[in-house]
């Protein structure tokens, strides 16, 4: 939250995504502009070409991208989920030509868990359980 205002006060756009925003997207904060639920990948990508196109983040154009969180005036909105991507070797290898220190961007090579512990927000935020063929 402390981060995501020293953004806005430099006029950045702040997308945030994890577990805590997924479990209690009520936390999301005016200086967010939108919240990811769940899985990011596809969410986070629909909404750097939504922003590349528009030049910004504006909430009727954000009803139209699936598991968002995000604030109109002082209603917070939640958009419609979103199916889990079936399998983890579609998701293509980070580009590192591209990426700051040390070239790091991190591979999933599994996500969520057999088992289902309700004390665990693990299987609740993937969903499933999956992993990533070593060969992909
Ligand atoms: S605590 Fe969470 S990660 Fe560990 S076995 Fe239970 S559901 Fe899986």
């Amino acid at each position: 939250m402390e981060y995501a205002g020293m953004a806005k006060r430099f006029g950045l756009t702040v997308i945030i995504g994890g577990m805590h925003i997924t479990m209690v997207p009520k936390c999301l904060t005016k200086d967010m502009d939108a919240g990811c639920i769940g899985e990011g990948e596809q969410t986070f990508c629909e909404l750097v070409k939504l922003y590349s196109n528009a030049g910004r983040l504006k909430s009727s154009d954000l009803a139209g991208i699936r598991a968002l969180c995000n604030h109109d005036g002082e209603r917070l909105i939640r958009t419609p989920a979103r199916a889990v991507i079936k399998s983890l070797d579609e998701l293509p290898h980070p580009n590192r030509s591209i990426t700051g220190y040390r070239n790091r961007a991190y591979v999933y090579t599994a996500r969520g868990c057999a088992y289902d512990c309700i004390f665990c927000s693990c299987s609740r935020h993937w969903e499933r359980y999956g992993i990533r063929r070593p060969n992909t």
